[in-house]
């Protein structure tokens, strides 16, 4: 039955495990360890733990199970394991895929702390990696060889909010064999199904969208059930990245309106993209569904919704964006984003402070650059506070 329930109803009630007590809400199993009826019993789980069996929670806990199968239903894929930060999503499912000798293909535009595990971290342990330009399809295709494990991408890049092609990487990366992994903060889960279009692995910051009210780190990889029970869980049952049953709760609860608030905070980021074009004082308006955006036609393509971030490149540089997030009311700076909250961030003296002038000017993030997660208040109240800000 749960296979036909529309992404919606499987957000409110996939993968709910109910107690003897027959709870409503969700139960936080707050445990760490689980009885064994006997000494067989514990030998028996040992060797191998049946569906609702649990050993210990760095292996799996209740809660947390729920929410990996209650993501793994929304996302369309086999199986999930939930980890307690998206960062220790994407190291374990970088680390349970490639060994010394493995070559890796990533687009140039990462998250930072993505970029320093593909660019510092897996290369002292003897994995070749080549950065691309993400858009650039024959950049990847010259870029992959035989011994080409893996190509990782940001469907969306960060800040600049660039679109990459999954299904033209994923088909040049499974000619050669290459398992496909793709960060999908940006596009949602509510607005992209990355495995559709070709991926293999999806990787979420849990701690973004499906939180949503700021609250609790989290992250999940999805992917085929060999994989996630296989080399992922065996890495990360291992290596410590679980979640807390209690975050995993606030991830349950997050799920039951991400929906919600993705479409709500969708609707106002595309009002303000529209009310912002043409400014005087911005350059450019960046957002994947606007007219002038390079990729508008293949970001209609994969998305339903043109995202809940909105970039701006101020005409006056540093100066001028200091002066706008100085200025502004309602939006916050801070550098979350996903949340309730509209937050505002200026990547080039904050979250890419640490890249090179050559490298933050070949991602195009200028110094006048600002990036915006937009928030679920009354979008004419975000614009107005953007207007006068931008008025000074
Ligand atoms: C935030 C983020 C991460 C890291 O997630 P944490 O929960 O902060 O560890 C990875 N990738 C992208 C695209 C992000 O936005």
């Amino acid at each position: 039955m749960m296979d036909n329930w529309k992404p919606s109803t499987k957000a409110v009630h996939a993968g709910t495990k109910r107690s003897q007590y027959g709870e409503l809400s969700e139960a936080i199993f707050m445990t760490q360890g689980f009885l064994y009826e006997s000494a067989e019993q514990a030998e028996a789980r040992f060797i191998e733990a049946g569906d609702d069996e649990f050993i210990y929670a760095r292996y799996g806990n209740p809660t947390v199970a729920m929410f990996e199968e209650r993501m793994a239903a929304i996302e369309g894929a086999e199986d999930a394991f939930a980890t307690a930060s998206g960062m220790a999503a994407v190291n374990g499912a970088l680390m349970a895929l490639v060994q010394a000798g493995d070559h890796i293909v990533a687009a140039r535009a990462l998250f930072g702390s993505c970029l320093f595990i593909v660019d510092e971290i897996l290369p002292k342990f003897g994995v070749e990696v080549t950065l691309v330009d993400g858009t650039d399809l024959d950049a990847w295709r010259g870029a992959v060889r035989p011994d080409t494990k893996v190509c990782f991408l940001e469907a969306i890049s960060n800040p600049t909010l660039e679109v990459i092609d999954i299904a033209g990487v994923s088909e040049i990366a499974h000619k050669v064999g290459a398992v496909v992994v793709v960060d999908n903060v940006f596009a949602t889960p509510v607005f992209q199904k990355s495995m559709e279009l070709g991926a293999d692995v999806v990787v979420y910051s849990a701690t973004k969208h499906i939180d949503g009210q700021g609250r609790c780190l989290g992250g999940i990889v999805l992917g085929s059930r060999e994989f996630v029970r296989g080399p992922l869980q065996t890495y990360l049952k291992h290596t410590g990245a679980a979640l807390s049953p209690f975050n995993a709760w606030v991830m349950l609860k997050g799920l039951e309106t991400l929906a919600l608030r993705c479409e709500a905070q969708a609707a106002s980021a595309t009002y303000l993209a529209d009310a912002l074009t043409g400014h005087k004082a911005i350059n450019r308006v960046i957002f994947p569904f606007a007219d002038d955006h390079p990729q508008q036609d293949l970001a209609r393509r994969q998305m339903t919704q043109g995202g809940t971030m909105i970039s701006l490149d101020l005409a006056g540089g540093k100066a001028a964006a200091f002066s706008f997030l100085n200025a502004l009311k309602i939006v916050r700076i801070s550098n979350n984003l996903g949340d309730a909250k509209s937050i505002i961030t200026h990547p080039a003296t904050t979250t890419h402070q640490r890249l090179s002038d050559a490298q933050r000017s070949g991602l195009g993030i200028t110094d006048g650059l600002v990036r915006i997660s937009v928030g679920l208040e009354d979008k004419d109240d975000l614009l107005d506070d953007i207007l006068a800000a931008l008025a000074g």
